[in-house]
């Protein structure tokens, strides 16, 4: 890993123009020419991507009226080629653990991880949970409706794959610093290995979307195990789907800044074309709004299009808005905020515009929020995520439901901007339309879905 790029105070308020990048948003194409090849569809370049994202300007000025027009560009293409349509899916968030010690510098999820030893007396919030805690977990999800889990933990140092690479790990001289290894006994809580732990999540049919790239790598670290043979194992054992995370920035001089510790660029796109190879649909993301600027941004595009064209397994890409608040990035003055409206709405516009080859562009409403998140599905945009029922939040009676979307809630609010509510199973081959006379809703799709809504199940069982 090289070393960071140096910032440069006083320029840029944010970031992106602060560091002295060899990748910069300059191009010899123009915001016209850019402008006229997106909406005749034909394939995009970088500076094309770039034109349109900064809409021409050569300062950090967005130009308001050709924004709109990229905009306007992208959502015609998203009804061109996805109709208007809204979907979104019944899921759950079962993250196993928040220990962690990786270091990423736009992270607030994880605890370190040396706090989780038996012997440490460092207080923490954190949590890790043994397979048979998260089975117990996914089983009420199910009997709510539930049909999609998804796991994203943090890299535990005493997670492996299975024992066979608990045996090798526990080989290595000082293995805690070389192969990022201390035996699970060490800890308070032992999470048990990740072959364990997909087993335990996949009860019935459900759909288990896990294992990122750098959970992956970490499932693999201190071997010569390809991804191909990683990622094999975790579809045996249960894993239906991998979620493209980890991605951030596809480009190593930004990496090299917001993650040192994490598998560079080629790493990522190895990990993802091992899922693939196997059968596993994958999806992508992007995590922007931070150090990076326009030329990094569309670089990343371009590494996620061509994957697309080698492969076809990705099934819907993720914009992601930095969010900046209690990261490290933040707190040491990296950044003073994240990406604007505008920003926002021209990534997700030219996302849809660049990625020629992939259908579905997420919404995040837990990034953008409600307001944001649904003009965001007039910029380019088709899916809105999921209903992101959370073990947390199963266990609050009655309070607020902040990390809860309701399938009545997703009717009212697609209804109010004339866009029909469409369930979708996880990977888009089944859809369901939602009636918004009807009601109340409730998912139809999973293995015990049969329409009642969440919450009323929920408080059935309280
Ligand atoms: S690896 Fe994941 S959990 Fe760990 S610090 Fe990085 S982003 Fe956070």
């Amino acid at each position: 890993m090289s070393d960071a790029p140096a910032p440069d105070a006083g320029v840029g308020p944010t970031g992106p123009r602060a560091f002295e990048f060899e990748h910069v948003p300059e191009t010899d194409q123009s915001f016209e020419n850019a402008l006229a090849k997106a909406r005749s569809g034909e394939r995009l370049t970088v500076d094309d991507g770039v034109e349109l994202l900064t809409t021409g300007t050569e300062n950090r000025e967005i130009d308001r009226e050709r924004k709109e027009l990229v905009l306007e560009a992208a959502n015609r293409r998203r009804a061109d080629v996805v109709g208007e349509d809204v979907t979104f899916v019944a899921n759950l968030n079962n993250n196993v653990t928040t220990a962690c010690n990786t270091g990423c510098l736009f992270c607030n999820f994880k605890n370190s991880s040396h706090a989780f030893e038996t012997e440490s007396e460092i207080d923490h919030a954190g949590f890790t949970k043994t397979p048979a805690e998260s089975r117990a977990v996914v089983e009420d999800a199910l009997d709510m409706g539930i049909y999609e889990v998804t796991s994203v933990s943090g890299l535990h140092p005493g997670f492996a794959l299975d024992d066979e690479h608990h045996e090798i790990l526990r080989g290595y001289d000082d293995a805690a610093r070389t192969v990022n290894y201390k035996p699970p006994e060490r800890y308070e809580t032992d999470p048990g290995t990740y072959l364990e732990q997909m087993d335990a999540m996949s009860v019935g049919d459900v759909h288990l979307h896990s294992m990122t790239p750098e959970e992956a790598y970490h499932a693999r670290r201190g071997t010569d195990w390809s991804y191909e043979s990683v990622y094999r194992k975790l579809r045996d054992a249960g894993l239906d789907s991998a979620p493209g995370t980890a991605a951030e920035i596809l480009v190593d001089e930004v990496r090299d800044v917001i993650c040192p510790g994490k598998i560079d660029s080629q790493g990522w796109v190895d990990a993802m074309e091992g899922a693939i190879s196997v059968g596993l649909d994958v999806t992508a993301t992007i995590m922007y709004g931070h150090v990076e600027n326009e030329m990094h941004r569309v670089m990343h595009l371009k590494e996620v299009r061509d994957l697309q064209d080698r492969t076809g397994g990705i099934t819907e890409f993720v914009p992601l808005s930095f969010v900046h608040q209690q990261t490290p990035l933040y707190e040491r003055g990296v950044v003073t905020g994240g990406a604007t409206d505008a920003e926002d709405e021209l990534l997700i516009a030219v996302s849809r515009l660049f990625l020629d080859n992939v259908d579905n562009v997420q919404s995040s409403w837990v990034k953008y929020g409600n307001a944001k998140g649904l003009k965001l599905l007039n910029c380019g945009a088709n899916d809105f995520m999921g209903t992101i029922l959370s073990e947390e939040i199963t266990k609050r009676a009655g309070g607020e439901y902040g990390e809860f979307r309701s399938f009545d809630d997703y009717v009212e609010m697609l209804s109010a901007i004339g866009r029909p509510p469409v369930e979708r199973s996880t990977d888009y081959r089944t859809t369901r339309r939602l009636d918004p006379d009807d009601g109340p809703h409730g998912p139809m799709l999973g293995p015990r879905a049969d329409g009642t809504p969440m919450l009323d199940q929920q408080e059935q069982k309280q």
